[in-house]
């Protein structure tokens, strides 16, 4: 089906590499609007399968099952930035892949996303370059300990990063992450940390849903404020700041940006970008409770060449997430008011899996102190 001005029309079918549970939300959220998802994911009975009109089980390199793919939708975009990039642009070759090919290019790679995000006058960390225990050295000269050493590419929920205090610890951090294609960062002694969730449409026109504060428990994501206490002229930079980066990528689909903020004594700078997502993202969960718009319905409305949807807030929001066999909570958590609980349809609750979540709502101006 041809994508005609006005965006594709219903009954069009979109493709999603990744299977996982946003794959999940994106695939309920096309729903209302006429679409049917396909999955592609190498999995057995991913969470966005349960949900979706069909779903090809295969590797992310395999060329021909992706080109069979290509000819069974109109538009394609991932739910997880860690996919090869070669087999995704040769897939852009057959067919729109929204957000590009660019954007998980850049976003992969710690330094790529680093040196963008600085071009683009969104400051981040102090790094420096790790391919050897020499350069490591110099990075400990140049950003000063402590520092935090992390693997470049598949880095997700604080794995394949290191904290190193002092310079005695510099060989076993290194030996430690098994690569040579590390960058290490200056270590932020940040207040909070803080994202901001937007959307990019095929027009340019861009929508965000303004910034949240993150807590994170074990280097996962447990809670998501929904707004942010920040004064309104930080609230701006963050918004502005994103915006930057979603033009600078000539981003469609929904974008985070996940970003420190410090204490009021710093001189300079205040919002430091952490890391990009090239998808929707956790900190969003909250959008599909509490915004007219929910992040997956604006994902869809973007790589379709919808006009975007009203990102405005209606309640004040926590979103938590649950981690493991925290699930089991379930029967409690549907009895409280104003809670929306949402399960991922996930077989087994290890450690650490995300297994669904839950968001609480507060009147405007109202949410809990985080
Ligand atoms: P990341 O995988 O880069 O998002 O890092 C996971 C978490 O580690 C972040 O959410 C921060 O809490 C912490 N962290 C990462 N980089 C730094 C840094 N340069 N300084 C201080 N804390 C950091």
């Amino acid at each position: 089906m041809a994508l005609a001005p006005k965006g594709l029309a219903p009954g069009s079918r979109i493709g999603i590499l990744g299977g996982g549970q946003l794959g999940r939300m994106i695939a309920l959220a096309a729903a209302p609007l006429g679409y049917r998802c396909h999955i592609y994911a190498p999995e057995n009975d991913p969470p966005a399968a349960q949900v979706s009109e069909r779903c090809t089980r295969a590797d992310y390199t395999d060329i021909a099952a992706l080109q069979a793919f290509a000819a069974e939708v109109d538009v394609v975009t991932y739910e997880f930035e860690n996919i090869p990039v070669e087999p995704v642009a040769a897939l852009a070759q057959l067919i729109p892949v929204r957000p590009g090919v660019d954007a998980l290019r850049i976003t992969q790679d710690r330094l790529f996303e680093k040196d963008f995000a600085n071009r683009h006058d969104a400051p981040t960390a102090p790094y420096h370059a790790v391919t050897s225990l020499a350069d490591l050295q110099a990075a400990i000269a140049k950003l000063g300990l402590p520092l935090i050493l992390k693997t470049r590419r598949m880095g997700y929920d604080g794995k394949g990063q290191v904290r190193i205090d002092s310079a005695e610890q510099a060989e076993a951090a290194f030996k430690q992450l098994g690569s040579d294609l590390l960058i290490a960062e200056g270590f932020i002694p940040f207040e909070r940390e803080i994202s901001v969730v937007l959307a990019r449409g095929l027009d340019g026109a861009i929508a965000s849903w303004g910034p949240v504060e993150n807590i994170h428990r074990h280097h996962i994501l447990w809670r998501s404020h929904a707004p942010a206490a920040l004064d309104a002229a930080l609230m701006d930079e963050a918004n502005a700041m994103a915006q930057r980066l979603a033009e600078g990528l000539h981003y469609v689909g929904v974008l985070a940006v996940e970003m420190f903020v410090l204490p009021p004594q710093t001189k300079g700078r205040r919002i430091l970008v952490n890391e990009l997502a090239p998808r929707v993202h956790n900190s969003g969960h909250w959008t599909m409770d509490a915004a007219l718009t929910s992040q997956f319905e604006q994902h869809v409305r973007a790589i379709c060449g919808l006009p975007l949807g009203s990102t405005e807030r209606l309640a004040d929001a926590v979103m938590e997430n649950l981690i493991g066999d925290e699930v089991d909570a379930w029967p409690s958590l549907l009895a409280e008011p104003k809670t929306k609980l949402h399960l991922y349809g996930k077989a087994e609750a290890r450690p650490g899996r995300k297994m669904g979540h839950v968001t609480r709502l507060y009147p405007l101006g109202q949410r809990p102190a985080s």
